[in-house]
């Protein structure tokens, strides 16, 4: 009998992986250790256009309407998936950060500038400009992740991966688990406990008793709605080669809150907890010289990116599964 793929990590990228597996019919298994999944980010923008400087990051374009197309699967499904299709609004503080972000603006990519006057909400005041991006929204993390598990029929081990190659993982009881191919997904702290490359940067955010504002906003920090309330993210600590718990960073948190009150009034807002995340950038998909694949690095952008190229990956998983291999 072929044995199951095996997944490592079931975060939104192994998650997505399984889904699109599960969808073609494959056996899958997923390995979580359940620690520190950054995929369970309370409200995760869906912004194509990121930072300061209004870059559009390759393949944004697609991976913003696969997401939604995918949540949309799900919710018909009977999914329950908090989420706004609510478009996102970037305030830029002057008219050299606007042209900044005219140049990167690619062709095809929805959006208009508006007079902050025109925004349907109060922001705060001192902006030159804000892009409305109609398609944006946001998404709670937890829930689309644990969506994409459960429809995609994984057998979920809740276990730490200690050992793999191409064709077996072992888990830290020492037992061995044999796979017709191993998918690592390990998110920030799986690239840690693995040695692999990526720049990690922990960040915490706030979460807010109410949504400060309708749409999510976003310049240098977010507001944005979540399932309960809002949330206020999130603060960038230094960047690190390796991951560790993150810890509340007293010294950012004025900064953040200064950033929060430059986007919209919080006035009567009440920060009801807090949460942390590590991001692993260094963006990287395909198969290694032993033969493991993986999909890692997302950034802050797992769930812009991570459910389309998970599907690309799955997709090429299949065609090189023992039996469906190309010829030579
Ligand atoms: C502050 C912050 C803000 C963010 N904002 C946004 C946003 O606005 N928009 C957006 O799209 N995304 C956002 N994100 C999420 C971000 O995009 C992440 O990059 C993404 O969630 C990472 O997903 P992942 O599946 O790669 O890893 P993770 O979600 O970290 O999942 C990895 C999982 O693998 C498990 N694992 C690792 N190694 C092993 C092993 N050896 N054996 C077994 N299990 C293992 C871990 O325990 C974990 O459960 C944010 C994240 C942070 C921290």
């Amino acid at each position: 009998m072929t044995p199951p793929v095996v997944v490592i990590g079931g975060g939104i990228a192994g998650a997505s992986v399984a889904y699109v597996l599960g969808r073609a019919g494959q056996a899958v298994t997923m390995i979580d250790a359940g620690i520190h999944a950054a995929s369970t980010v309370p409200s995760a923008l869906l912004n194509p256009v990121r930072g300061q400087a209004g870059r559009v990051p390759d393949r944004a374009l697609e991976g913003l309407p696969f997401t939604w197309a995918l949540l949309r699967e799900l919710a018909a499904a009977g999914h329950d998936i908090p989420h706004g299709a609510t478009g996102v609004y970037r305030p830029v503080p002057d008219a050299k950060t606007r042209a900044k972000f005219d140049r990167h603006r690619p062709d095809g990519l929805n959006a208009a500038w508006r007079r902050p006057a025109e925004v349907p909400f109060p922001l705060s005041a001192g902006w030159e400009a804000v892009l409305h991006l109609p398609e944006g929204g946001w998404v709670d993390g937890a829930a689309f992740t644990q969506a994409l598990r459960r429809a995609s029929g994984a057998a979920v081990i809740r276990a730490r991966a200690t050992d793999w190659t191409a064709d077996r993982v072992t888990l830290d009881d020492g037992s061995v688990l044999p796979a017709a191919a191993v998918i690592h997904c390990g998110g920030a702290v799986g690239a840690s406990w693995a040695s692999l490359p990526g720049t990690h940067r922990a960040g915490t955010m706030l979460l807010l008793d109410r949504p400060a504002t309708p749409a999510p906003v976003s310049f240098g920090a977010y507001l944005a709605p979540a399932a309960r309330g809002g949330v206020l993210g999130a603060t960038f600590e230094a960047p690190a080669a390796q991951w560790g718990p993150e810890v509340l960073p007293l010294a950012s948190l004025g900064w953040l809150l200064g950033k929060g009150a430059a986007l919209a009034p919080l006035a009567g807002t009440r920060i009801t907890g807090t949460w942390r995340g590590t991001r692993l950038s260094g963006l990287s998909a395909g198969r290694d010289g032993d033969g493991v694949w993986h999909l890692r690095g997302l950034g802050s952008q797992g769930f812009l990116l991570g459910p389309l190229l998970a599907a690309e990956l799955a997709a090429d998983v299949v065609r090189h599964a023992p039996g469906n291999a190309p010829r030579a």
